[in-house]
């Protein structure tokens, strides 16, 4: 009797800035594990973000609290090649690369709704379709950003939705929150709030 071939992995893609990771990251991150049937998430925190307008915090904290942020789920594993990037970092780079070293395996590029909206604008977006899935989940209005339009862009070609209840929350609340002296107790994982709080990060100059 043969052996059934082994089914290909299912490699999940989570890139952002994550100034700083947040609960919504996290529930992203569960929700694209269990829905996706992924054998791996690999979270990509973004070197120079190309279309973000403010600088970044250092790549050392954003990895560093991405690690804390996604500890406990045992598919994920931080990635940090984009920070290592010199120049603009583009998520289509980053895919051939996966796929050059993962030849067999079916990749699935996890997104927000806002991202989604904006994928049009990204670099090389053609050809992302043909690179990965793309899985758009929704995201619910914060403070500081708009709602983004219901269900998924009808012009990305194969994409999935991915169902998670509505998160309220943003990595600019966030910073604003902290900037302000307010809690941020609900809204990131308690040992990122600490992290944030030990190296004084997002206070006023
Ligand atoms: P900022 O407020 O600084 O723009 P952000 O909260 O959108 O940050 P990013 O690190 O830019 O966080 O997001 C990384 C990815 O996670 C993006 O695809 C984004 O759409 C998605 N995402 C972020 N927050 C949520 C949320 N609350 N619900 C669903 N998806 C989210």
């Amino acid at each position: 009797m043969t052996e059934p071939a082994a089914r290909p992995l299912r490699i999940g893609v989570f890139g952002g800035a994550f100034d700083p990771p947040h609960l919504g990251h996290r529930a992203l991150a569960q929700t694209a594990i269990a829905q996706l049937a992924l054998d791996r998430l690999l979270v990509i925190p973004t070197g120079h973000a190309w279309h973000k307008a403010r600088p970044l915090t250092a790549a050392a904290h954003r990895l560093a609290m991405v690690t804390i942020a996604f500890s406990g789920l045992p598919q994920v594993q931080v990635d940090a090649r984009e920070t290592l990037r010199t120049g603009a970092s583009y998520t289509v780079d980053t895919l051939r690369e996966l796929h050059a070293e993962h030849p067999q395996a079916a990749f699935f590029l996890v997104i927000g709704q806002d991202q989604a909206d904006a994928l049009p604008s990204w670099h090389a977006s053609e050809v992302l379709p043909s690179l990965a899935i793309i899985c758009v989940a929704g995201r619910a209005a914060t403070t500081t950003a708009k709602p983004h339009n219901e269900g998924l862009g009808a012009t990305i070609p194969g994409a999935l939705s991915l169902q998670m209840p509505a998160m309220a929350v943003s990595a600019t609340d966030i910073r604003q929150r902290v900037a302000a002296g307010k809690s941020i107790a609900p809204l990131v994982f308690e040992p990122v709030a600490r992290y944030i709080d030990q190296h004084l990060l997002y206070r006023p100059h």
